[in-house]
């Protein structure tokens, strides 16, 4: 015989949309616990570059859609929180950079002004003058343009760490589920899980299952056998280098398409060094590369970018991770978060760290669309079940 613990709402995957939507749904009085298998922010939160979009991916296709509009709505809403006076108290988080760059290594300025201005984003897009440069760019070799975009850059570890000790007593490690953990009826709604934690076991049951796992919710959606809903991995190939120099640098460089050449974000180690973490169309195309390929690739491409700095004595290192998403018929990158809502059952994807915010008001709204109530909770049933620690930043572990 094992304990049956119920709760209004259960949530699986503590990255940073289970996180947030967990804050959001004990401050509206429901009893909802989180159940993660790994660590927190283990899975792509931790391994994102914390920038905070405004819909810059978006406009630089040319085309102002609703959801980039949505997307424009973001910093502000990460803004009041970061200030301490939005829906999460992040008042601890450190901003890494208050600005993301844009630049362009050669381009004339004449032709860049031309291809933000027919972007839609010129309204954002603040042109700098030489003295104002990022120090990066301070020096006499670089011949190319920077502007600003007002994109935070946030410190994702300490984000997550803040949002978990918010809710430290609701978060919950377990083993990894299997499918024949999740019990269905006839109709196929989920009646209880069963959940394991070393030698302990319960039956859990709630009246919503909500599933922000990242590239987990391929369970639920397996186990619930639907054919409205199917997953995607997106691969990216990213490239950390730890720098011998001090050059903190938060910066698109852009490649006049829709997607940046490169995206660079600084990360500060606890010995004190800094690691250059790089994305855009390096860490995308680099996944047909294998590690030595990619270093290389990195190593000339930076060459080709900096070539007043010297990367010789730098250490790098890549990382493979996977962005997980609904199934888009052209297998491109969706445009928004989703949602989607089987039976007793969400599964939600954010899509963008950014989005997390609105991923939950969606998950707020479909709960009050099906009219449900908090009940009583059942804490003390997973008293002695231990909690999930907070992830190591991908920049330390090399
Ligand atoms: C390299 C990279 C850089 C990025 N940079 C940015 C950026 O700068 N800005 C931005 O807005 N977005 C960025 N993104 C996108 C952003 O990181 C993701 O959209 C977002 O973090 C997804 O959050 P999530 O909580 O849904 O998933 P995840 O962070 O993947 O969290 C899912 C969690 O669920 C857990 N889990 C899995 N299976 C189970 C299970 N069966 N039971 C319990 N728990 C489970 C995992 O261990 C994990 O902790 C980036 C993504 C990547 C990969």
């Amino acid at each position: 015989m094992h304990t049956t613990v119920s709760i209004d709402i259960a949530i699986f995957g503590g990255g940073i949309a289970g996180l947030w939507l967990l804050n959001r749904l004990r401050q509206t009085g429901f009893s909802a616990m989180l159940f993660e298998f790994n660590t927190l922010g283990g899975g792509q939160t931790g391994h994102s570059q914390g920038i905070i979009h405004g819909g810059m991916k978006y406009a630089l296709t040319g085309k102002l859609t609703q959801d980039a509009e949505a997307m424009a709505a973001m910093p502000m809403r990460w803004q009041q929180s970061l200030a301490g006076l939005g829906e999460c108290d992040l008042s601890r988080v450190p901003i890494l950079s208050n600005k993301q760059y844009m630049w362009s290594p050669r381009a004339s300025k004449a032709k860049l002004m031309q291809f933000l201005a027919n972007s839609t984003l010129q309204a954002h897009v603040e042109p700098l003058t030489k003295e104002s440069y990022p120090s990066v760019f301070q020096h006499p070799d670089f011949k190319g343009h920077v502007f600003a975009i007002n994109e935070t850059v946030l410190d994702v570890p300490v984000l997550i760490r803040e949002l978990a000790n918010a809710n430290q007593n609701t978060l919950f490690k377990i083993e990894d589920l299997s499918e024949k953990d999740i019990e269905l009826n006839e109709i196929g709604h989920i009646t209880s899980m069963t959940l394991h934690a070393g030698c302990q076991k319960i039956n859990l049951s709630a009246q919503r299952y909500i599933f922000t796992a990242g590239t987990g919710n391929e369970i639920a959606i397996n186990r619930l056998n639907t054919k409205a809903l199917a997953m995607q991995r997106r691969p990216l190939h990213m490239v950390m280098v730890k720098l011998p120099f001090h050059a903190p640098l938060y910066a698109h460089c852009l490649n006049f398409s829709a997607r940046p050449r490169l995206t660079v974000t600084t990360h500060y180690r606890q010995d004190g060094s800094m690691v250059w973490y790089l994305g855009g169309l390096l860490a995308e195309e680099g996944v047909q590369r294998n590690k030595t390929n990619q270093i290389a690739a990195t190593k000339q491409e930076l060459n080709l970018l900096f070539p007043w700095l010297d990367f010789s004595t730098a250490r790098f290192e890549t990382i493979r991770i996977d962005r997980a998403e609904p199934l888009q018929a052209d297998g491109l990158k969706p445009i928004t978060c989703f949602t989607k809502t089987i039976g007793n059952t969400i599964i939600a994807w954010p899509t963008k760290l950014a989005l997390a915010p609105k991923l939950t008001d969606d998950i707020m709204q479909q709960l009050q669309l099906t009219h449900l109530t908090p009940c009583q909770p059942h804490k003390e049933a997973l008293a002695a079940w231990p909690h999930p620690s907070c992830a190591i930043p991908p920049w330390e572990i090399f």
